[in-house]
């Protein structure tokens, strides 16, 4: 039986020095996550926040958590006084509350954008239009900084459907160096997928901690 250390090593071996690997620890126990962080693992990804916010109350406070999932306005200030990236911003009212959230606390909140890239329309995220809109207003929020971008591709197991829809993602990305220098695309199924399609990060969940024996 591998252990999701054996798990973790062994993905960090095949991806590139230049991509962040966002270990996803959703419905995990904190007893797994000690674990990776005993290993010197540090970031951590979660997708809920009635679930990340009992982990960071009880583990290391030199963890980097990364909200990953969609973000309720009213759960913003949960989270801000602690979070190091949120992957979600899928409309500019939630951009409105992370900045006003982030003058509260008097800390300038990392974030990026969510793309709708797939043909599922259970996937939340804005339109490479709507991101260009967001983009000229962007000097009105002070106390966000935009990274870059998130997305996540149609499930399918078409890997060229996925090509396209990471490329498509990469290409806008490219197109707006001055704001952007996270590219946030691939997980279990498809981060080999994404890298190719130029990656940087990398959230990955079941990859790690499924039992595999
Ligand atoms: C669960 C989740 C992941 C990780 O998915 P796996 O397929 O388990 O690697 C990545 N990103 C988001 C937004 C998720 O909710």
């Amino acid at each position: 039986m591998t252990d999701i250390r054996d798990n973790i090593f062994n993905i960090k071996q095949i991806i590139p020095k230049k991509v962040t690997l966002v270990a996803v620890t959703k419905k995990k126990p904190i007893s797994d996550i000690k674990l990776l962080y005993n290993y010197g693992h540090k970031v951590f990804g979660e997708n809920k926040i009635q679930e990340l916010i009992p982990k960071y109350e009880s583990l290391p406070k030199d963890i980097e958590w990364h909200m990953i999932g969609h973000l309720q306005r009213n759960k913003v200030k949960y989270i801000a006084p602690f979070i190091s990236l949120i992957h979600s911003i899928d409309s500019e009212k939630l951009l409105v509350e992370v900045n006003k959230r982030g003058e509260e606390n008097n800390r300038i909140i990392n974030v990026l954008l969510q793309i709708h890239i797939a043909d599922e329309n259970s996937k939340f995220g804005l339109t490479l239009q709507e991101t260009e809109n967001l983009l000229k207003n962007i000097n009105k929020y002070n106390y966000v900084n935009i990274q870059g971008l998130m997305g996540m591709a149609t499930n399918t197991n078409d890997d060229n459907k996925i090509k396209t829809e990471f490329n498509k993602l990469q290409k806008f990305y490219k197109k707006y160096p001055e704001y952007f220098s996270i590219l946030s695309i691939g997980m279990s199924g498809d981060y080999k997928i994404a890298i190719d399609s130029g990656t940087n990060m990398i959230r990955i969940g079941s990859a790690i901690f499924e039992n595999r024996n």
